[in-house]
């Protein structure tokens, strides 16, 4: 094998493993083209994955010039575990390797679920989804949480709504589960899976943010690195203050992104107490919308930061997900005409506005892809 040292081979079946991940399968013709090795060292790189059982070639595909070319595809048994503890549920889903959702199982709880109770109902569902995948080979557990996270050690810092404080999160959930567990943010984990998969396939510099009941996360991927920080809280752009005189938020200051841009004020504007996503959407994009000048009201606020984010970052995309893409859906030229005249990143090519893609999977997917990162970045 001609894969040169040790430290080069491993970063070559790194390299071949991330597409095959990130493309959920491509012919070995185009593997030798995007790597740029040769083709008998592609062939040694997929032969040890596929001994690794992480990839498996498929029946021949047709490559770009006609001619046949073995599939190489992620192993589906290849799974990640991941939950997402809410105030009012546990989301457990199972994810194989490619960022394909197996399973996805919603399970109310009562009331707000401390961690334990967390991982105890996380753990139940788990036994059940695992007992029906024989073949499964879990390779890790991945935990969103809505809140600031210490990655390094999986400390939740504080989660809000969910009441967690400085709370060993990763800690509970491994002995919770006994599948060793990692913690990040769940709107951080949200922009990885849209620049993976999703909306932002492809692209490397993204601002992502997604309206919730429970406020506004987002995420930043600055030239295909996700941003962290010194702690890994990097990426709280619901509380960028756009009005000081504005409503006080949870976080003690005022007017910050979250508190004057709501899907609760959106809800009193119909005279709702609460709506399903496409229910409050479909009331929004009504011609005789009664919540017209509150939907024009936080565009503008919404505008605003956004202006911001792409004077600080400078993206290429930035991302809406939950109720923000159904504002813009609203009126979709608002954010565009304020984003071209006021953010001097717009004097090169302004950011590209677009919705977040991957729906209701995308909780999922984010955690998913904390555990296959470290899998890819270190395949053996
Ligand atoms: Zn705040």
């Amino acid at each position: 094998m001609s894969a040169g040292t040790d430290s080069s081979r491993r970063r070559n079946l790194s390299a071949v493993l991330r597409l095959v991940h990130t493309r959920r399968g491509l012919s070995r013709a185009e593997l030798t083209r995007l790597t740029r090795l040769n083709r008998s060292t592609i062939g040694g790189l997929v032969a040890e994955l596929a001994q690794l059982g992480l990839v498996v070639e498929a029946e021949p595909a047709i490559d770009g010039v006609g001619r046949p070319s073995p599939r190489i595809e992620p192993n589906p048994d290849v799974l990640a575990v991941t939950v997402n503890p809410d105030v009012d549920a546990v989301t457990v889903g199972l994810v194989g390797l490619g960022g394909v959702v197996r399973a996805r199982v919603r399970r109310a709880t009562r009331r707000v679920p401390t961690p334990e109770r967390a991982a105890t109902v996380a753990d139940g569902v788990i036994r059940k989804l695992l007992a029906r995948s024989p073949r499964a080979r879990v390779i890790g557990l991945g935990v969103g949480v809505p809140g600031l996270v210490r990655e390094a050690d999986g400390t939740v810092v504080l989660a809000p709504h969910l009441g967690w404080r400085d709370q060993p999160v990763a800690d509970v959930f491994t002995a919770g589960t006994s599948i060793q567990a990692r913690v990040a943010n769940d709107a951080r984990l949200a922009a990885v899976a849209e620049a993976t998969f999703g909306a932002a396939a492809g692209h490397r510099s993204v601002v992502y943010l997604n309206g919730s009941a429970s406020g506004i996360g987002g995420g930043v991927l600055i030239e295909g690195r996700p941003l962290r920080g010194r702690s890994g809280f990097a990426g709280e752009l619901g509380h960028t203050t756009v009005n000081p005189d504005g409503a006080r938020c949870h976080c003690g200051r005022r007017g910050c992104l979250e508190t004057e841009v709501t899907r609760d004020r959106l809800l009193a504007a119909l005279g709702l107490a609460d709506a399903a996503p496409e229910d409050l959407e479909g009331r929004l994009l009504a011609d005789d919308s009664p919540a017209r000048p509150e939907i024009t009201r936080q565009l503008d606020w919404l505008a605003q930061a956004m202006i911001d984010f792409s004077n600080a970052f400078d993206p290429e995309l930035i991302i809406l997900g939950g109720f923000l893409g159904s504002l813009q859906a609203a009126d979709p030229a608002r954010l565009d005409d304020a984003i071209a005249r006021q953010a001097f990143a717009a004097l090169g090519t302004p950011p590209e506005i677009r919705r977040a893609t991957l729906g209701p999977d995308l909780p999922v997917i984010g955690p998913a892809e904390l555990i296959f990162e470290s899998l890819i970045a270190d395949p053996k």
